[in-house]
């Protein structure tokens, strides 16, 4: 049966423990298998958020055997992709408008200006060659440092030099280290979240949006219906409910608690749960 526009839901979802169960806590068996079945839904456009570049997205696509999703959005948010192709063999069709649209906050300028900009900030060490995006600049910090009032001091460093930046510090629980990722202004991922909301029509209200990290805060209290996995740190819980309340937006985050279809709340049981809290015609669909 044709599907009605109107009927769609969009699914965006983060995946290093969000989607993927690569945290400390344990995952529902139960979890994926359903994720699984909800992504065959004609009415669903998944996409994933994620700091992931292709390569590694095509190898989590395989390693946890996820769905092909629709879109994905990688780098951060720093490009959007069509995916076509198969789990073994995924095809990523990179959007140029976005790239052209982001482009201009830079102003021109590249990574590599940008770190010369960035230099009397020590306790910045950059991270591998390869993590280098043309529109992501990435470092390591210590733990435990004010990343907020380190992005604020960055983030006017750069404006000084004409540069308008994103920057993005999360903290990778698994490896404990401080993550900071500097981005076009407008190229963070709800930035690429509402371009692709717009460009398929898509009414906000029919989107559903799922993390667990600093980078996923902006999304998560965008007033995007958004939903934070039970696996996430009480620190970013505790961030996600005050930002939300300061934009007004607490009703449309969704803490996972467990207990839907007798799963534990964790990683992709978080995002269904959270999903059929906002859609509950996803529960008859599992
Ligand atoms: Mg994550």
């Amino acid at each position: 049966m044709a599907v009605q526009h109107g009927e769609k839901i969009m699914l965006c979802s983060d995946l290093d423990r969000t989607l993927i169960p690569n945290g400390f806590q344990p995952e529902s068996p139960d979890a994926r298998p359903f994720l699984r079945r909800l992504a065959q839904r004609p009415e669903l456009i998944l996409v994933y958020a994620t700091g992931r570049d292709t390569g590694l997205i095509a190898e989590a696509l395989k390693t946890w055997d996820l769905p092909l999703p629709h879109i994905a959005v990688g780098d951060v948010g720093t490009a959007i992709y069509t995916v076509a192709g198969t789990l073994d063999k995924p095809q990523f069709d990179p959007w140029q408008d976005w790239q052209e649209a982001i482009a201009a906050d830079w102003n021109g300028r590249n990574g590599r200006d940008l770190l010369k900009m960035l230099s009397d900030f020590k306790v910045l060490r950059l991270q591998a060659e390869e993590k280098q995006k043309a529109f992501k600049l990435s470092f390591y910090t210590d733990v435990g440092l004010d990343l907020e009032g380190l992005a604020g001091k960055m983030k006017a460093a750069l404006l000084e030099n004409g540069i308008r930046a994103s920057i993005v510090a999360s903290i990778d629980e698994m490896a404990d280290v401080g993550l900071v990722d500097v981005l076009p202004e407008r190229a963070t991922k709800v930035h690429a979240i509402y371009y692709i909301i717009q460009k398929y029509s898509i009414d906000a209200s029919r989107v559903v949006y799922a993390g667990d990290s600093g980078n996923d805060l902006p999304a998560l209290t965008s007033g995007l219906n958004a939903v934070l996995v039970r696996n996430a740190s009480e620190d970013v819980c505790r961030q996600a409910i005050d930002m939300a309340s300061q934009k007004g937006h607490e009703f449309a985050l969704y803490l996972a608690e467990g207990g839907f279809m007798g799963m534990n709340g964790n990683y992709a049981a978080g995002v269904l749960e959270g999903l059929a809290h906002f859609m509950p015609a996803v529960r008859h669909w599992l």
